[in-house]
């Protein structure tokens, strides 16, 4: 795939997760609408008649009995070692509200998901590194917000910009940028602040169901010897706003134009995703929004992504769950 530019480009690997059936007082209560076929394929059952089915083919496809550990192990952990070279990456989750997406991101104490995960495994793959470099782990965490970006490390902060260097990667001027030297390190800035995003969204109507939650983890490596060399990898972990059609729920005055502004940040995605996995010589249009324009050094070109697609079984999320199939087919297609 060529990113228009005439260079190769890698491509989106998609996988979809399945969350278990929670809603006991499920619109029709005839089980799930969704069912797995194996660890790449899965049927959504059409409503109306039981026997009619929509086969689906993805990278991977995680079923309800899969844990935090499995869907890590598989989607995630094999990315990282590439943060350490210099390289960038990115990990989002794609779906409606309620199917799944910050579990998988942010998970439980219990149950943690791939944000913590990950943190981990970088700090365990710097430790063991031994290779004449010397690493340093930075972290930054934001919110899009109505096409706004938020600097959620500096509560009250304004929307900031995003620029782009010479050398094509993209910067964020005034973005908190705390340095970490362990994983409890990263706990301890990380947890109040991913907190405060979580209590003020009951107050504020849902927020977090209508920003995307990004977490910047930065790895700048420093040649020991001379001349010093330095290279900076990039991992994204990003919980995105909820995919449902917030036009359908009859949403008014700033509803809306949240709305608006998450239908063409999540509609600018699909887009991207799509030409960099069909498209060969289609310009990706990064610039069309702030989620992808931040995204654009991270997704594409020699960077390493993965969009884990959340869906629920429950039929009062049909529609939800045939439209983000319909996404995540369309953006596996080679
Ligand atoms: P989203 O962030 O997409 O709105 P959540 O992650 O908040 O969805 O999930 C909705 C509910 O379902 C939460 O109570 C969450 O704990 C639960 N849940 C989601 N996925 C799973 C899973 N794989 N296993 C068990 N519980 C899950
Ligand atoms: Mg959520």
């Amino acid at each position: 795939v060529s990113d228009g530019g005439g260079r190769k480009t890698s491509r989106v690997r998609v996988a979809v997760r399945l969350r278990p059936y929670m809603d006991k007082q499920d619109e029709k209560g005839e089980g799930p609408c969704v069912r797995g076929l194996d660890s790449q394929n899965l049927e959504i059952i059409n409503w109306r008649n039981a026997t009619e089915t929509v086969k689906y083919h993805f990278d991977a496809f995680h079923g309800e009995q899969t844990t935090q550990q499995e869907v890590f192990l598989s989607s995630v952990k094999p990315i990282l070692s590439h943060i350490l070279n210099g390289q960038n990456a990115s990990v989002f989750a794609y779906g409606p509200t309620g199917a799944g997406k910050t579990h998988t991101m942010l998970g439980s104490p219990e149950q943690p998901g791939v944000i913590p995960r990950a943190v981990r495994e970088v700090f365990n793959l710097v430790k063991t590194k031994d290779d004449g470099w010397d690493y340093s782990v930075g972290m930054s965490y934001l919110e899009i917000y109505n096409e706004k970006v938020l600097d959620l490390l500096s509560p009250g902060s304004q929307d900031l910009p995003i620029r782009e260097d010479k050398d094509k990667n993209i910067l964020i001027p005034g973005l908190t940028e705390t340095p970490l030297s362990s994983f409890s390190d990263f706990d301890r800035h990380f947890i109040p602040a991913s907190l405060n995003r979580t209590t003020a969204s009951t107050k504020l109507n849902q927020r977090s169901s209508r920003s995307h939650a990004i977490l910047l983890i930065k790895v700048v490596r420093t040649q020991l010897a001379l001349p010093h060399r330095q290279q900076t990898g990039k991992l994204y972990l990003v919980d995105l706003a909820g995919s449902e059609d917030n036009r359908r729920t009859g949403n008014q005055g700033i509803r809306l134009k949240e709305s608006g502004a998450i239908n063409l940040s999540l509609f600018t995605l699909s887009k991207v995703v799509d030409s960099l996995n069909t498209g060969v010589g289609v310009r990706v249009p990064y610039r069309d929004s702030k989620l992808t324009r931040l995204l654009q050094d991270s997704l594409g070109g020699s960077a390493h992504s993965v969009m884990i697609t959340n869906i629920a079984p429950e039929y009062k999320y049909y529609f939800d769950t045939f439209s983000a199939l319909n996404f995540a087919a369309k953006s596996k297609l080679i």
